[in-house]
C-alpha cells in the first residue's frame, strides 16, 4: 500500500519535473500559464494531466488537435515513480543509523532534484546552478537533521564528514578540469600545435559533485565519482566504437555523476566496493 502511494506521488512529482526541465532552461515561468498544448495552444484539462494514464488513454495525442505528445513525458513520470519506490526499498547508509522514514523522505528529495538536472543536462549540455545549489542546501539540511536525530557525538562527526565531502568533491573536479586544460596548453606550447581544450568536463559537474558530497559523505562521494568515471568511460568507448559519437564530440557527464550518487545512496559505498573487488578478482582469474 505504501509503495503504491509512493509510486503515485512520484509520478505526480515526475509530471512537475517534466514542466521544470522544459521551461527552466527556456526561462519560462514554472507556474503560469498552466499546461497547454504547444501545437494548438489549448489548455490541458485536469483529467488529461494525470501522469502516465492520461497519455495512454489519449494514445499519445492532444485531445484537440491530435498533435503527438512525446513519449518522454509519460516515461519521465514512470521513471520518477520507480525512483520513489526504489527510495523506499533501499537501505541507505549515508546518513548513519537514522530511522527508515527519514531515509525514505531524504532519498525522495534527493532523487527529485537529481532527475531535472539529468534531463536538462541531456538536452542542453549544462547543469543549471540554482538546481545544484538547491541540492547542496537540501543535502546539508538533511545531514543537519540526521545529526540532530543521532545525537551530538555521532551527529557532529557525520556533519563534519559531509561538509568536507562537499568541499573536496568541488575542489577535486575543478582541479581535474584545470589539470587537463594546463596539460593541453603545455602540449600546444611545446609541440606548437593547436589542440582545442576539452569541453566535456564543465564546472557544473563540479557543483553536482559537491551536492553529492553533502548527501553521501567522503567515502560515498568517492565511490559515486568512481562509478561515474567507469560508466562514463564505458559509454564513451562504446558510443565511439559504434559510431554514435564522433571523435572528441563532448557528451554530458552529469547523468553519470547522478547515477553514481543514486547508486551509492541506495546500496551504500561498501556494497559497491565489494562488487568492485569481485569484478577485479574475476578479471584477474581470467
Ligand atoms: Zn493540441
Amino acid at each position: 500500500m505504501q509503495l503504491i502511494s509512493l509510486a503515485i506521488i512520484g509520478a505526480c512529482i515526475g509530471s512537475f519535473i517534466n514542466v521544470v526541465a522544459w521551461r527552466f532552461p527556456r526561462k519560462e515561468s514554472l507556474i503560469w500559464p498552466g499546461s497547454h498544448c504547444p501545437c494548438c495552444g489549448s489548455d490541458v484539462r485536469w483529467y488529461d494531466n494525470l501522469p502516465v494514464v492520461a497519455w495512454l488513454q489519449l494514445g499519445g495525442r492532444c485531445r484537440d488537435c491530435k498533435a503527438s505528445i512525446p513519449v518522454r513525458y509519460p516515461a519521465v513520470e514512470a521513471l520518477c515513480a520507480g525512483l520513489w519506490v526504489s527510495a523506499a526499498l533501499a537501505a541507505p547508509t549515508s546518513m548513519g543509523l537514522v530511522p527508515s522514514w527519514f531515509n525514505l523522505w531524504a532519498g525522495a528529495a534527493l532523487v527529485s532534484v537529481l532527475l531535472p538536472l539529468v534531463l536538462i543536462d541531456l538536452e542542453h549540455m549544462r547543469l543549471p546552478e540554482p538546481f545544484c545549489r538547491l541540492g547542496l542546501l537540501l543535502g546539508i539540511s538533511a545531514t543537519v537533521a540526521a545529526a540532530l536525530l543521532l545525537g551530538w557525538q555521532q551527529g557532529s562527526t557525520l556533519l563534519l564528514n559531509h561538509l568536507l565531502a562537499a568541499a573536496f568533491a568541488l575542489l577535486a573536479l575543478e582541479l581535474f578540469a584545470t589539470f587537463w586544460q594546463v596539460i593541453i596548453r603545455i602540449i600546444n606550447w611545446t609541440a606548437r600545435c593547436q589542440i582545442k581544450p576539452l569541453k566535456g568536463l564543465g564546472t557544473g559537474d563540479a557543483k553536482l559533485a559537491a551536492m553529492g558530497g553533502a548527501w553521501l559523505g567522503l567515502k560515498g562521494i568517492a565511490m559515486a565519482l568512481a562509478i561515474a568515471n567507469v560508466s562514463g568511460a564505458l559509454f564513451g568507448v562504446i558510443s565511439f566504437a559504434s559510431g554514435r559519437l564522433k571523435w572528441r564530440q563532448p557528451f554530458p557527464f552529469g547523468p553519470f555523476i547522478a547515477i553514481g550518487i543514486w547508486g551509492v545512496w541506495l546500496c551504500g559505498p561498501d556494497w559497491w566496493w565489494y562488487q568492485w573487488q569481485i569484478l577485479i578478482r574475476n578479471l584477474m582469474g581470467l
